[in-house]
């Protein structure tokens, strides 16, 4: 359906300097494939997505669409826009104007569908994503999740044939970011061809026929998300999708500031959707911190989270400490599901997997 070829982008500045920011993409996506873009920020996603339906026009390379070079002289854009809708991070919806006349908005101006139809086309559209209720509403009396459910339901109103997605819940809050995620993985079983450009690797993993992962400038790696989750040929894929996430704490005296680690530990589970974990993070610190290692100072604690194996766990490193000092793993084992008990270069650590 889209293939890319040789496509690269340079921004120039006034002042001279140029930036390369797509270097030389090649791809082929064929016909339902679902593919997840993912790679550290600042790598060219964005530019890349934002070339393909031409709203940021590439400066060198072919993207064929449907064998058609869509950046040729004469081409026409306004149809091959219609064929490739997109949804932004933010929305981007009319304020001044309804749920239902968001949505019908393009279909009447640019399909000259009737408002008759427009509307009846709407309002099944809002069943599909679950705001039957909404239709009259401003998108001011929304939430961030509903109102991107709109904006999906709003690009599908215009029949798109690919549905580019440009980070749809990186601007939502965390406990809304589920009803979005659930609306797309329901498009991809329907056959929607879509390409997403996403920080959530659970989602990417489950959903996608493939994922690129883009790093300076180009599709680094391709491949099935087995592939590129479990076992990437290339360092920097490996690097990315096996990445862990954590905060460090030193407890060293008395002055510690035991409020404010908690707090940082509640946000950390927030941020990384772990609220079953979050409830027993504190017992389990209280547990090891004051009672079971209460003679170990200075003790380094670590809060993790490995997000492609969904798994979070916290670290109790005493440096110089030969073997643990834990004995019976019983009460820590009512909190958690596995203690690890080892050995590190400088001490040793105690690991309890939540
Ligand atoms: P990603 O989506 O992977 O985070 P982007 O595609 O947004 O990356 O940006 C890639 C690079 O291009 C960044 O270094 C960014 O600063 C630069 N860039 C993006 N848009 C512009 C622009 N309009 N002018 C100049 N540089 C830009
Ligand atoms: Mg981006």
């Amino acid at each position: 359906m889209i293939s890319v070829r040789h496509l690269n982008k340079t921004y120039h500045d006034p002042d001279g300097t140029s930036l390369a920011v797509l270097k030389d993409i090649n791809c082929e996506i064929g016909p339902g494939e679902v593919i997840s873009i993912i790679g550290p920020s600042g790598t060219g996603k964005s530019t890349f997505l934002r070339a393909l339906n031409l709203l940021d026009p590439p400066t060198g390379g072919e993207i064929l669409f449907h064998g058609e070079n869509i950046l040729a002289k004469g081409y026409p854009v306004h149809k091959m826009r219609q064929k490739i809708g997109m949804v932004f991070q933010s929305f981007n919806l009319f304020d001044h104007m309804t749920v239902a006349e968001n949505i019908m908005y393009a279909p009447v101006k640019i399909l000259h569908e009737s408002k008759d139809q427009a509307r009846e086309e709407a309002l099944s559209l809002l069943r599909k994503v679950g705001l039957t209720d909404k239709a009259d509403v401003y998108p001011s009396n929304l939430s961030g999740g509903q109102k991107q459910r709109v904006a999906i339901a709003r690009c599908l109103a215009m029949k798109p044939e690919v549905i580019l997605f440009d980070e749809p819940t990186s601007a939502l809050d965390p406990t809304m970011v589920g009803e979005v995620l659930s609306v797309m993985k329901q498009l991809a079983r329907e056959g929607m061809t879509m390409l997403i450009v996403t920080h959530e690797m659970k989602f990417a993993r489950d959903i996608s026929t493939r994922i690129f992962f883009m790093y300076d400038g180009y599709i680094h790696e391709d491949g099935t998300p087995a592939q590129i989750f479990d076992n990437p040929r290339r360092s920097a894929t490996r690097e990315f999708t096996q990445r862990i996430r954590r905060e460090v704490f030193e407890i060293d005296g008395p002055g510690f500031d035991f409020q404010g680690m908690y707090s940082t530990m509640a946000q950390f589970c927030i941020k990384h959707d772990i609220a079953t974990a979050r409830e027993r993070v504190e017992s389990l610190c209280e547990l090891m911190i004051n009672d079971i290692m209460s003679a170990y100072r200075p003790m380094t604690v670590r809060i993790n989270y490995k997000e492609i194996a969904d798994e979070a766990s916290l670290d109790f490193m005493v440096e110089g400490l030969e073997k643990s000092p834990v004995g019976s793993t019983d009460r820590l084992l009512a909190l958690c599901r596995e203690v690890v008990e080892e050995p590190t270069s400088r001490g040793f650590r105690i690991k309890l997997i939540l």
